[in-house]
């Protein structure tokens, strides 16, 4: 069970997928371009289809025409601030962004400039527990996240629990901004991330890295990361007496039974602060993966999926639920788009 979900529903599939259908796409005769920028979609004016895309190609402007038509699936726009901040004021470039560096918005952009529509830009996803200094997520900030299950609470500067653990990533990022000092810490011990299938040795480097914390007691982890001991001590030990009574007085945390008390050490902290993770909003489709117009019309040629769709999961995408959304609109865009101009 993961942060937001009610149910056991997140499968973790790796990078795995991208490769099998990088593979097969080779095996059908597909060209991948690397090196290459799309600067702008090519509208026809009579016909007003979407007739192909203009290309930067290792800095040289070429056209390419589109026999049936174009597909765009160029993911969310997390790492463009301006765009992201005209929907979202708050979300200034003090916020690290957990996206890889291609995470920008101007295929949206494009897409606009030949009639597309877009809704909920304003809903932007936070990641609560992405590393403080670099902004990203590493395998320990996973942990973070995929530990609430598993008894892994989250706990301010005070040494004190502040949220239910299980709420969804934007309110566990509300409290974390709107009333904790960064950073915040995940309290883990040894049996937990044993759960996460953690080796000695992994543990042992996030230590020495200083990416883990670690103490025998809670008392020496209370020291190792600066915060009062009692406190903590007596943090830890109510969240243990919620779990064997199977209720948390405090926050209302729905306890399960995969759930372990932290009675041994050693104990582990990981700190913790949000970074934009997700765009919601993006390009309007249809259930066809057709990108629509500003007059609520299909754009003929043109299709989108993945992260540059907007509205398909809400305003607050449940973790685990992109590559879903990825795998069923890439193909419905494929197939369509394959079936168009024959
Ligand atoms: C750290 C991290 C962990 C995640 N973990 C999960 C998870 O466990 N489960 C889950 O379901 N989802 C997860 N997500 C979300 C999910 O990975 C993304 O939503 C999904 O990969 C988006 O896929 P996409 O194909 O739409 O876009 P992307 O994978 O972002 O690919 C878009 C590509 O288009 C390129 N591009 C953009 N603009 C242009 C242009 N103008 N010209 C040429 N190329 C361009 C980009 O460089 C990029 O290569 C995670 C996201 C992050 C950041």
């Amino acid at each position: 069970m993961i942060g937001g979900h009610s149910a056991y529903r997140s499968y973790q599939a790796g990078c795995n997928l991208a490769k099998v259908a990088k593979e097969y796409a080779l095996s059908l005769g597909a060209v991948l371009r690397l090196n290459t920028e799309v600067t702008g979609l090519c509208r026809d004016g009579a016909e007003g289809r979407v007739a192909g895309v203009r290309i930067l190609e290792n800095g040289v402007p070429i056209a390419i025409a589109a026999r049936r038509g174009v597909i765009v699936a160029s993911g969310g726009f997390s790492r463009d601030v301006p765009l992201r901040t005209a929907h979202q004021p708050t979300l200034v470039s003090a916020y690290g962004c957990t996206n890889h560096k291609g995470a920008t918005g101007e295929m949206i952009r494009y897409a606009r400039a030949v009639g597309a529509d877009v809704l909920h830009m304003e809903f932007i996803q936070l990641y609560p527990c992405a590393d403080p200094k670099t902004g990203g997520i590493d395998k320990f900030a996973f942990d973070c996240y995929s530990g609430t299950g598993y008894g892994l609470i989250y706990i301010n500067k005070d040494g004190r629990r502040f949220v239910n653990e299980l709420l969804g990533r934007d309110a566990v990022s509300n409290a974390q901004v709107g009333s904790c000092e960064k950073p915040t810490f995940s309290v883990l011990n040894e049996a937990i991330f044993r759960k996460m299938a953690r080796t000695e040795e992994e543990l042992e480097k996030g230590v020495a890295i200083g990416r883990l914390y670690r103490g025998d007691t809670p008392e020496q982890l209370a020291q190792a990361i600066g915060i009062p001991e009692n406190v903590f001590a007596e943090t830890v030990a109510r969240h243990n007496e919620a779990i064997a009574k199977g209720t948390d007085p405090e926050f209302g945390k729905p306890m399960n039974r995969q759930m372990l008390p932290m009675s041994e050490g050693p104990y582990y902290a990981i700190a913790q602060w949000p970074s934009v993770h997700y765009t919601m909003g993006g390009l309007r489709i249809n259930t066809d993966a057709q990108v629509i117009d500003i007059w609520g019309d299909p754009i003929p040629g043109l299709y989108a999926a993945g992260e540059v769709c907007g509205g398909v999961h809400g305003t607050n995408r449940l973790g685990g639920n992109a590559i879903a959304e990825c795998i069923v609109f890439g193909r419905i865009a494929g197939i369509n788009a394959a079936k168009a101009g024959l």
